[in-house]
């Protein structure tokens, strides 16, 4: 029989996360505050997240130790399988091998748990009885809500009233897990009561939720805040699975050509691909990589790589990144997970000094692709994956153009079974293609300050 699953035993789940910090060949620009522009330090982070994470988001060690509680949670879910895509392979006649690893199989259904247990664990360490967030369509919100209620903690959820109400699944899930979930702006922080009286009927967003969350966690002494992507700290937790893939490759006699991930925050690309890319930067392998994201979200491909906010409200440090400026909201797209006006710094100077290539496609050629690849493979995948097998799928029909036996591997980062209304929608030929003109992004761009 041919192999179409490479399994890893628990015993070879990985014992420490891979910090690509320290061996990039370039300097990171730190973070800075917005009036001074100078340099912030690690203390301007610890109303919001505990020591440890502080720690490591700085860190300059190239290994840090997954704590055993840690991977024995893990070990619910991981290692996780990586697959051949041999059907898929056949579906397209290509020479090209396609491997995927699937991120699916955790209980949330995403790589978002490989972030939300540490981060809960280093919270209770250091007394903490209760974590903070907000959610867009919920994949965050339900990983931290899983990750809480393990570590025997509590997790209040500010989801954005939109999907409060039109996606109410994943809400009912943080609530099975025992979370308390708010649909944002509530009336209980100052930031949601601002809003509210002016627009009563607001459907809510991202950068309220956040600063209704952060408000929550500085005004409480027992509770923290957590975030689910972008910052370092979430990329170094995330590369569990990268490492993984590289032992599963090897079991496959295989090194990729192309590693490839969609790119929201950056969290799920950088946790696959950096183990990989770590070879690039030792001079010993040539792979490329492909970040993959909407082209209503351009954020690495049509964005500016300045300093910038995090959130839309303006109240975080400012981080060089890739940005669309913090004021712009893009389009309500499916790929929820892909809407985010900026992108992780580390990817984003990984990008702009060409040790990682990005693209853009729209959201119809995207779940062409992910209904393609749940026909052939079985899986129906998460919106924001599609961007990264449509992109597989086209490195693959070039690869036969060219008569070439190229290796691909790509993250499957999360299954679409809370997702199958944004399905039902392409099924019925509804969705829209909607790009932004340099002239509206360049709008955008002129509100950054500085
Ligand atoms: C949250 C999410 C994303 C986007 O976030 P990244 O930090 O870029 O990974 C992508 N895919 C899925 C399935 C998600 O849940």
């Amino acid at each position: 029989m041919e192999t179409t699953k490479f399994l890893l035993s628990e015993k070879e789940l990985p014992e420490s996360w891979y910090n690509i910090v320290p061996d990039l060949p370039f300097e990171l620009d730190p973070p800075i505050h917005p009036a001074t522009r100078e340099p912030v330090g690690p203390d301007a982070f610890t109303p919001i997240f505990p020591q440890e994470i502080i720690r490591q988001e700085v860190s300059t060690e190239n290994h840090i130790p997954i704590p055993e509680e840690v991977r024995q949670i893990y070990a619910l879910w991981r290692p996780t399988p990586l697959f051949r895509a041999r059907r898929l392979e056949r579906y397209l006649d290509t020479p090209a091998r396609i491997y995927y690893k699937y991120e699916g199989v955790s209980p949330p259904g995403s790589h978002k748990p490989n972030t939300a247990v540490p981060q809960a664990y280093y919270n209770r360490e250091e007394g903490v009885r209760r974590l903070t967030t907000e959610t867009g369509a919920g994949q965050w919100g339900s990983s931290l809500a899983f990750a809480c209620r393990l570590m025997g903690m509590e997790c209040t959820v500010y989801m954005v009233r939109v999907s409060y109400e039109q996606k109410p699944y994943r809400r009912v899930m943080m609530q099975t897990y025992g979370a308390q979930v708010h649909a944002s702006p509530t009336d209980i922080t100052q930031a949601g009561r601002n809003v509210l009286a002016e627009d009563p009927d607001t459907t809510g967003s991202l950068g309220i939720a956040i600063s209704e969350a952060v408000e929550d966690a500085v005004g409480n002494e027992d509770a923290k805040y957590s975030l689910g992507s972008v910052l370092n700290h979430v990329l170094l937790h995330q590369t569990v699975n990268g490492q993984e893939a590289i032992k599963q490759m090897e079991m496959a006699g295989e090194w990729p050509d192309v590693v490839i991930g969609c790119a929201g925050g950056g969290s799920n690309f950088g946790g696959f691909a950096f183990p990989f890319l770590r070879e690039n930067l030792k001079g010993s392998r040539r792979t490329r990589f492909v970040a993959v994201e909407p082209a209503s979200c351009p954020t690495l491909t049509k964005g500016r790589f300045t300093y910038d906010f995090g959130d839309t409200a303006g109240t975080t440090p400012m981080m060089k990144m890739y940005t669309l400026g913090h004021s712009f909201v893009p389009a309500g797209i499916h790929a929820g997970g892909l809407r985010y006006h900026g992108d992780s710094p580390i990817l984003s100077a990984l990008v702009h000094h060409g040790f990682v290539e990005a693209r853009a496609y729209p959201q119809n050629p995207t779940f062409e692709a992910g209904v393609t690849f749940a026909q052939v493979e079985g899986i129906v995948p998460a919106p924001e994956v599609n961007h990264a097998i449509k992109a597989a799928m086209d490195l693959a029909l070039e690869a036969k153009e060219a008569g070439e036996e190229k290796v691909i591997a790509f993250n499957l980062c999360g299954h679409g079974h809370f997702d199958l209304g944004a399905y039902e929608r392409y099924l019925a030929g509804e969705l829209v293609d909607l790009e932004y003109s340099e002239e509206e992004i360049e709008r955008a761009v002129a509100a950054i300050p500085g």
